[in-house]
C-alpha cells in the first residue's frame, strides 16, 4: 500500500545554524506524537550532510532539492546523485515549478535527470503542475498529462517504487492559493488513472501522490482526507516547526 509522505521544502533558505535548530525544533515537537506519515525535510545543498547528522535517532528523512543529470565532471557548482547518495541522503525533488521556470529545467532535462537519480537508487519526488492560464483555459489535464508523458510515463514499471509524485498547481505555489481539496482529488484521481491505464492497478495504487501549493496547518487535515492525496510537498509552512508539525499530525 502507498505511503503517506509529508516533505517540508525549505528552498533558499536558512544558515547551517537555521537549519540545526528548525530540525531540532521539529524533532522536539513531534516527539510523544503518533505520525502516521513518512516525514522530509529538505534543507539547501549545503545544509544537507548537516541535516543527515541531525535527524539520526528519529524518523525524519533528508531530501535534496534538486541535482544534476550528469554523473560527474566539469559541472561547475553542481552536485551529483553519487554525491548526494554518499552522505545518506536517499531522495530528490526534481521538476520544482521554480527548477522550471528560473533555471530552465524542461522535459528533457528533467528525464536525464530522473534517469541519473533512480540509477544511482535515489527515490525521486517528481513535481508538475499547471500555470493559472492553463486551468483559467480548461486546459489543467492536458498540460499534468504531457508533463507526466514527458518524463515519467514511460518508465519501467519496476521503478515506480522509487518514485513520487507531487502535484503542485504553480498558481498555488507560495501564493496563499490553495487548490480546493476537490480540485486537488480530481487532479489526483486523473493522475491515478493515467498510472492505471499505462501500469495498470498494482502501480496506480502504490505510488503517492502528494498535493503541494500552500498547504497550511488550518488546510491540511481536509486537503489530506481526499482519497487520492497521499500528503503534501510544503514550502512556506515548513520553515516554522509548530506549523509543519502541526501538517504531519494533520493524518
Ligand atoms: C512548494 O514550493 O513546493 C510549495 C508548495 O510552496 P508553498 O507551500 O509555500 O506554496
Amino acid at each position: 500500500m502507498r505511503n503517506n509522505i509529508v516533505a517540508g521544502n525549505w528552498k533558499m533558505n536558512h544558515t547551517a545554524t537555521q537549519t540545526k535548530s528548525l530540525i531540532n525544533d521539529i524533532k522536539e515537537s513531534l516527539e510523544g506524537k503518533s505520525t502516521h506519515c513518512r516525514v522530509l525535510v529538505s534543507p539547501t545543498i549545503i545544509n544537507l550532510a548537516l541535516a543527515v547528522q541531525e535527524i539520526q535517532g528519529s524518523a525524519i528523512e533528508v531530501v535534496a532539492q534538486n541535482m544534476h543529470q550528469a554523473k560527474k565532471g566539469a559541472y561547475t557548482g553542481e552536485i551529483s546523485a553519487e554525491m548526494l547518495e554518499d552522505i545518506g541522503v536517499n531522495t530528490v525533488i526534481l521538476g520544482h515549478s521554480e527548477r522550471r521556470t528560473y533555471f530552465g529545467e524542461d522535459n528533457a532535462i528533467l528525464t536525464e535527470k530522473v534517469s541519473m537519480a533512480l540509477e544511482n537508487n535515489l527515490e525521486v519526488i517528481f513535481c508538475f503542475g499547471e500555470l493559472l492560464e492553463d486551468r483559467l483555459a480548461q486546459n489543467h489535464f492536458n498540460v499534468v498529462e504531457s508533463q507526466l508523458k514527458n518524463v515519467v510515463l514511460n518508465l519501467d514499471a519496476t521503478l515506480w517504487k522509487k518514485i513520487i509524485l507531487a502535484y503542485e498547481p504553480v498558481w498555488a505555489i507560495g501564493t496563499g492559493e490553495t487548490a480546493s481539496p476537490e480540485q486537488a482529488q480530481e487532479m489526483h484521481a486523473f493522475i491515478r488513472s493515467l498510472l492505471y491505464k499505462t501500469y495498470g492497478k498494482s502501480v496506480a495504487d502504490n505510488v503517492s501522490i502528494l498535493y503541494g501549493g500552500s498547504v497550511k496547518p488550518a488546510n491540511a487535515k481536509e486537503i489530506f482526507s481526499k482519497e487520492d492525496v497521499d500528503g503534501g510537498l510544503i514550502g512556506g509552512a515548513s520553515l516554522n516547526a509548530t506549523d509543519f508539525t502541526a501538517i504531519v499530525t494533520a493524518f
